[in-house]
């Protein structure tokens, strides 16, 4: 027998977790003939509710239930690396607790792996249920960092994710602080197969991630896996040389030509705004890579157990 690990996540879920439990052990006879044994990895991620107590009662029903429970909410991609940190299974597993990620695909996914892929992932192809406008940045997004980033990022995948041990421990191997995990699936590589399928809604309880989240969000995974805004000064400082010397020529030509009634204040007054306004925006960007850098260099842990079983 194999040992298959079930990383979960959790931040403030405690209608979810039992039902996530009932729903996941419905597949279990499916998995064990397959010659997977099942071991589940709750990650509490600062809960402010019941949730490890919810999971402490699993626990007591089954030996299989373990628990990491953070020192305080360090966010799903901390969760996520202690999840794959601890787990101890020949293959893992990601899964929300909400039940967006239906485990009735596992046998499935499974049987993929057993035809020689390392990975299999799940992307949706409907954003059914979800606000459009959401929708619709989510799409410029993917469609942004297919343009500036050299790792392949897929439009609306899941973090719901089936891996050999090789490939965890290579996600493992990347440290990082600021840690965009679409990337780093697509940066470590391996042969990963794509599962697609509708849309669910969320169970119980409300999505964590507000708008302005997933904004900001998104700006980490592009200051993480490209550096193509950094260009982008280098560019428009290109662009704003050759408009400045042309209006130098043309500004010494019609002197020439025509001599010079002083005027033009108000252009001068739009063009110096213009300019700074530019070089602030490029500083910013600057800035945004320095703050990763020195977030980076702290080296500090991603995350901090209170307690564990
Ligand atoms: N989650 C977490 N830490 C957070 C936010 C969310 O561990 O800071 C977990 C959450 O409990 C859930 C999963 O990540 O299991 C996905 O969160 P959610 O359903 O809110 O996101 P959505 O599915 O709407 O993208
Ligand atoms: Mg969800």
């Amino acid at each position: 027998m194999s040992l298959l690990t079930v990383i979960v996540p959790c931040y403030n879920e405690e209608e979810n977790v039992p039902f996530f439990y009932e729903e996941l052990m419905k597949n279990e006879p499916a998995l064990a003939e397959r010659g997977l044994e099942l071991e589940l990895l709750y990650v509490d991620d600062g809960s402010t509710d019941k949730t490890v107590a919810e999971i402490r009662k699993l626990r007591e029903r089954d030996e299989r239930v373990h628990l990491v429970s953070f020192s305080r909410n360090f966010g799903k991609e901390a969760a996520i690396y202690a999840g794959l940190e601890n787990s101890r299974g020949d293959y893992v597993v990601m899964m929300d607790a909400d039940l967006q990620d239906p485990p009735s695909l596992l046998p499935e996914m499974f049987s993929s792996l057993e035809q020689g892929y390392d990975s299999v992932a799940t992307r949706r192809v409907s954003r059914k249920g979800e606000p459009p406008v959401r929708s619709f940045f989510a799409r410029m997004f993917y469609r942004l960092m297919k343009r500036i980033s050299k790792t392949e990022i897929m439009d609306g995948a899941r973090d719901y994710r089936l891996m050999t041990r090789q490939m965890v421990d290579a996600i493992l191997s990347m440290r990082e602080y600021n840690r965009f995990t679409k990337g780093i699936f697509g940066w470590v590589g391996f042969r990963t197969k794509w599962i697609e399928y509708e849309n669910v809604e969320r169970l119980k309880g409300e999505t964590k991630w507000s708008f302005w989240k997933l904004f900001l969000y998104s700006l980490d995974g592009i200051c993480a896996f490209s550096t193509a805004p950094l260009m982008l000064a280098s560019v428009m400082g290109i662009f704003f040389c050759v408009v400045a010397f042309l209006m130098i020529v043309f500004i010494i030509v019609r002197k020439l030509i025509f001599g010079d009634p002083v005027s033009g204040w108000p252009s001068l007054v739009c063009i110096i705004l213009m300019v700074s306004g530019v070089q602030f925006f490029c500083m910013g960007i600057l800035g945004q890579y320095l703050a990763k850098t020195y977030m980076e260099v702290k080296r500090r842990p991603i995350y901090l157990v209170r307690e564990s079983f």
